[in-house]
């Protein structure tokens, strides 16, 4: 258990970011916040905070953009109607109808959801220069985007199925809008105080 204490911020490199555990995992501080030109509220945590509210496995592909193995992931053939949202903030990043079958293995979309939602940074990792994708809101790192996808966009955004929550449309529409943070990932309770 490394603890690396640096804290996220929008402009900082984006290997790392994020995402939640399944469970009701709450942050035990605060949210640090900082609005956004874009839309969205940014989520910064520690990087130990995320340790605790991830999986392994979410932690070190979204905080140490790390890949999943093709295949593995739950949601490479999920064809049901819904929104896929980020799985350390909630933010929704991906409709199901922009999904489609790349045959790689992992999750493919040929757009966000909306402007400001998914980030785009160089990665130069393994003496390639990629285009990587970050969430919006927490930075968690979410995959790469290729120019070889379909139309109408000819975008391949190739995404971890960890690094994603499937929320079905009619849960995803009941969703303020924007959404609420749900460190952990969704689902998370509405309206049960
Ligand atoms: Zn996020």
């Amino acid at each position: 258990m490394n603890r690396r204490n640096f804290l996220f911020t929008v402009v900082s490199l984006a290997a790392l970011a994020a995402c939640g555990a399944k469970d009701s995992a709450q942050a035990s501080e605060p949210i640090t916040e900082s609005t956004r030109t874009v839309t969205e509220t940014v989520v910064a945590l520690p990087d130990s905070e995320w340790e605790q509210l991830l999986t392994a496995n979410e932690y070190n592909i979204l905080r140490r953009a790390g890949t999943e193995r093709a295949g593995t992931g739950d949601l490479v053939s999920n064809h049901e109607d819904g929104v896929y949202s980020c799985a350390g903030c909630g933010l929704p990043l991906f409709d199901s109808e922009t999904k489609f079958e790349s045959g790689t293995g992992w999750p493919s979309f040929y757009q966000p959801i909306a402007d400001g939602r998914v980030e785009d940074r160089v990665d130069s990792a393994y003496g390639m220069r990629r285009t990587e994708n970050v969430c919006g809101r927490c930075g968690g790192h979410l995959g790469h985007v290729f120019n070889d996808g379909p139309r109408p966009t000819g975008q391949r955004f190739c995404i971890n199925a960890a690094s994603l929550d499937f929320l079905p449309r009619a849960q995803a529409s009941a969703l303020p809008s924007p959404p609420p943070v749900a460190l952990g990932g969704y689902p998370v309770p509405t309206a049960s105080e």
